[in-house]
């Protein structure tokens, strides 16, 4: 196997990871971290022309990437989304859950029931379906890594967003009731819980909105939005031997927004 990045600490060396959500925003950013780590990538979308170019970008720094389209949200997809990549790697040692969607703004009562079911199932049906077959392909190998996408919403509420809430939190109970399964299988679960990140969701959930992001901004210890960059590097870190007593644990990168 070609050494990615020749001359890095050679970390995850000939590891094959799947990612999914990867087209743009923290997915694209994971692929090219996991990627400079040394960690051949996999990355799936439903925006399959967005997949290749996050796979197109990997190769050209120098990584080893294929992507392939995917809605997580059907079982037949994801099946057969984990099935090329094990005929593509061999294995999946790492696998990070990340596609979603914000879903309508709406609070509880004038949420439509179109809205709910898919927000969830793409929000939590989605991060279920993808560990169940990552899950039968790392029990064979003795184990991986998997981190979901969960969010400070996962851990907190707030009045709108309501599906996205119930979704969220529903990836934290999965995460932990995974982790608790596996744990002597060697496989490790564990869900990054990002605060308010600069991507393609945060601009259209505050578009025309500069008041109330600059509102928002003020609660946030750090004074900012964080980049996608800074979600990366927890999950490159999460999924590497050094977090391997790592476990059903609930990772907040959120500026200090949820200790204030
Ligand atoms: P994004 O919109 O750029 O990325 C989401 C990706 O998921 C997109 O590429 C989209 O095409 C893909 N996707 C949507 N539905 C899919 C499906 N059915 N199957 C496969 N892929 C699908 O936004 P992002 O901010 O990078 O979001 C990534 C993850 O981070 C999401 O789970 C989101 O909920 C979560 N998150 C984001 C923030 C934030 O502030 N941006 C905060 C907390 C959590």
């Amino acid at each position: 196997i070609k050494p990615a990045f020749p001359g890095r600490t050679p970390m995850l060396e000939t590891k094959g990871r799947l990612l999914t959500g990867a087209a743009g925003g923290i997915g694209r950013a994971s692929a090219l971290a996991a990627a400079r780590a040394g960690a051949r990538v996999f990355v799936a979308d439903l925006d399959a022309a967005g997949a290749e170019e996050s796979a197109r970008l990997v190769r050209a720094a120098g990584g080893q990437a294929q992507a392939a389209g995917c809605d997580v949200a059907q079982a037949a997809s994801v099946k057969t989304l984990v099935a090329a990549v094990v005929a593509a790697f061999g294995r999946i040692d790492c696998a990070f859950n990340n596609a979603g969607i914000e879903g309508s703004p709406a609070p509880v009562a004038s949420l439509e029931e179109d809205d709910f079911d898919r927000v969830i199932a793409v929000n939590l049906k989605g991060v279920w379906l993808a560990m169940k077959y990552e899950i039968a392909a790392m029990l064979p190998h003795g184990g991986g890594a998997i981190v979901n996408t969960a969010s400070i919403a996962g851990l907190v509420g707030t009045p709108g967003y309501s599906a996205y809430i119930a979704s969220k939190h529903g990836v934290t109970g999965l995460t932990k009731s995974a982790a608790l399964a596996y744990a002597s299988h060697g496989i490790r679960v564990n869900a990054v819980c990002p605060g308010f990140i600069e991507t393609a969701m945060t601009g259209r959930i505050f578009e025309g909105q500069a008041a109330r992001k600059e509102g928002l901004i003020a609660r946030i210890a750090q004074g900012r939005f964080g980049t996608p960059e800074e979600i990366a590097e927890a999950v490159v870190w999460m999924c590497s031997d050094g977090a391997r007593y790592l476990n059903g644990h609930m990772l907040t990168v959120d500026g200090g927004y949820v200790a204030m």
